[in-house]
């Protein structure tokens, strides 16, 4: 089998596995909150965690890093866990994109019942923020909308194409208007440097599922003077400072802080291998279509965009993105349709849509994510079996489009 739906979960590590076996297994156990030796190692093996992953995105200090059961949760405690603070300091306007994920998105419902106000964004074709019209969007704000602005949250990198948003300026854009800065960079950690003092932001989620870690595991980085600002959304014990109650995750915690390390120890030749890999599917395409692809109907998009390595968009004309992932997937290699959390809705990708595509080009656009297990060969025959499959459909449907 070929598996290149790598953005919407990757293959445990071995190592991570390894390390939290024994967590799962009945070797290890304690409480981390107990105070005799159990509980102590438990809580040691959370603090090393934690230590791995301030490193990962180097941050000034373990202190910073909350633990929680992933991305959706750490997106859910980076904006609803300010509400207070943004209402107490009556800066209500938060700013996201059309092109977030719906862990972002669906927050904005009903948040005027709680006196919050969400303004979008302008994107511009690739989905990146207009840095001009956010200026002005923040120098001369909507008089219909109340309060101020309090808040921005841009995600680092799309799930569904890997478009990177220039958010050093962004945050800086902001910060200059005394708004807390948040970035959902769920889809960026594993897949390039994240550096949260580079990037100048206040919070940033991320998620272990994304790059070698368990699954329901991720984290919410929030800057030390800005955590005293949070209002927990999970309330009981005093785990994480306060900020997320609950017996911790010790095994999935121990998985998230040896994804974390990994990924600092293989950064400099992992990256540009995605990369070639994501290149070796795009020359098996064109060996089996001969040649420019561009001329048999297919679209890279986004391609003049800074993209993370590992992901690549296509639409294909003529071509349903469900019949070829259907094709794809009796021959077991498995490619998605924009995301894993909106494939079964029936409804076009909101992000292509936000791009300006139409319904039919959307519902006509795959994902293809690689992983660093594929290998050169293994990718150039996924990327011959795509063209065939095309080819198939295409036949099928009777569409004259040169192929
Ligand atoms: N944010 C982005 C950009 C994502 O791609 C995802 C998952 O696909 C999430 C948030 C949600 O993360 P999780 O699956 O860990 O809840």
């Amino acid at each position: 089998m070929t598996y290149l739906d790598n953005a919407a979960t990757t293959p445990i590590l071995q190592s991570a596995y390894e390390k939290m076996s024994p967590w799962i297994n009945g070797s290890l156990y304690g409480n981390p909150s107990s105070i005799h030796s159990c509980g102590r190692c438990a809580r040691n093996a959370i603090e090393q965690a934690r230590q791995q992953v301030a490193d990962m995105l180097n941050a000034e200090s373990k202190e910073e890093i909350i633990f929680t059961s992933g991305g959706t949760e750490a997106d859910n405690l980076a904006i609803f866990g300010m509400y207070s603070h943004l209402r107490d300091i009556d800066r209500r306007k938060i700013v996201t994109t059309p092109i977030e994920h719906h862990a972002i998105l669906r927050q904005m419902d009903g948040a005027e019942d709680y006196g919050i106000y969400y303004v979008m964004a302008p994107v511009d074709h690739n989905g990146v923020v207009d840095l001009a019209a956010l200026e002005d969007m923040l120098r001369y704000p909507r008089v219909d909308v109340p309060s101020y602005f309090g808040m921005v949250s841009v995600m680092l990198a799309n799930n569904e194409t890997g478009v990177i948003q220039p958010l050093r300026e962004i945050a800086e854009l902001c910060h200059s208007y005394d708004m807390l800065v948040h970035t959902d960079a769920v889809q960026a950690v594993g897949h390039m440097k994240v550096d949260v003092q580079e990037l100048g932001v206040d919070m940033l989620s991320l998620s272990g599922h994304k790059f070698g870690a368990a699954d329901g595991i991720g984290a919410l980085y929030v800057r030390k003077g800005v955590q005293p600002l949070l209002m927990p959304q999970i309330v009981g014990g005093s785990q994480e400072r306060g900020n997320r109650a609950g017996t911790e995750n010790v095994a999935g915690i121990v998985s998230l802080g040896e994804a974390a390390r990994w990924d600092v120890a293989t950064r400099p030749w992992r990256y540009s291998h995605l990369y070639d890999e994501r290149l070796a599917f795009m020359l098996g395409i064109e060996q089996e279509m001969g040649g420019d692809i561009g001329k048999h109907g297919f679209r890279v998009n986004c391609e003049d965009a800074d993209r993370l390595p590992n992901i690549l968009s296509l639409t294909i004309d003529g071509v349903e993105s469900e019949s070829l992932l259907f094709m794809m997937d009796q021959d077991d290699v498995y490619i998605s349709a924009g995301s894993a959390c909106s494939s079964g809705s029936p409804e076009p990708s909101h992000v292509l849509k936000a791009m300006g595509m139409s319904d039919t080009e959307a519902k006509q656009t795959v994902r293809i994510s690689v992983g660093q297990d594929n290998y050169h060969q293994e990718l150039i025959a996924a990327g011959m079996l795509l063209a065939k499959n095309v080819k198939r459909i295409r036949k099928m449907n009777g569409e004259k489009i040169a192929i």
